[in-house]
């Protein structure tokens, strides 16, 4: 399936992150940067231990604000390690600390000079968070994000899952819709 395109700058495809050429990937990472299952354990998997390294200097990560580090093995020249909110219920500013992962990632992508972005379902899997909540949070934050950072030409949302395809797809189309009709 060619990926969805969107005068936004957004794109959604199926695939592993961790073949995206682009310029950074963002790693759906946790507090103590230590690694561990999911999209997570794939990145130092294919990356090597040089981004664990790194990620063991810097030491912590707060959750809603991210990291970057090189990128080892992987194709891309950086990582982005932004830590998501674990959902408990929608009671623990989960809506907020998702957006800010967000745009903590984008404001990093553009301070290493990166065009391109390509972004997980972040916290979606381990950490709980509805898809459907997650896409529409998620995909506003950064749509208002590249509003201000005319710098970054392209951020590819990549899903494992059919399934999370479609959710965001709809999430993306009606974000549009509603962009559409303030104009
Ligand atoms: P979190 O702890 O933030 O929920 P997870 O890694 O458990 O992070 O899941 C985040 C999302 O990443 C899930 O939707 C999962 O399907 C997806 N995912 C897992 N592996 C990959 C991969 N290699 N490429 C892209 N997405 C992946």
């Amino acid at each position: 399936m060619p990926p969805a395109e969107s005068p936004l700058r957004i794109e959604l495809a199926l695939g592993d992150i961790t073949k995206e050429r682009v310029d950074a990937i963002v790693n759906a990472a946790n507090s103590g940067l230590r690694g561990g299952g999911g999209v997570d354990g794939a990145i130092h998997r294919a990356g090597g231990p040089e981004i664990m390294e790194e990620c063991r200097r810097i030491g912590h990560c707060d959750p809603g604000d991210a990291v970057i580090t090189g990128a080892g093995r992987l194709p891309a020249r950086f990582v982005i390690h932004a830590v998501g909110p674990v959902w408990e219920g929608g009671r623990d500013d989960e809506e907020l600390l998702l957006a800010s992962c967000h745009e903590r990632a984008l404001e990093l992508a553009r301070e290493h000079g990166c065009r391109t972005v390509a972004f997980p379902a972040i916290s979606t899997g381990a950490y709980g968070y509805p898809p459907e909540l997650a896409a529409r949070v998620a995909l506003r934050a950064t749509i208002e994000a590249l509003e201000r950072l005319p710098m970054i030409e392209k951020v590819r949302f990549v899903f494992v899952d059919e399934n999370l395809l479609e959710i965001y797809g709809r999430a993306l189309a009606h974000l549009k819709e509603s962009a559409e009709r303030s104009v």
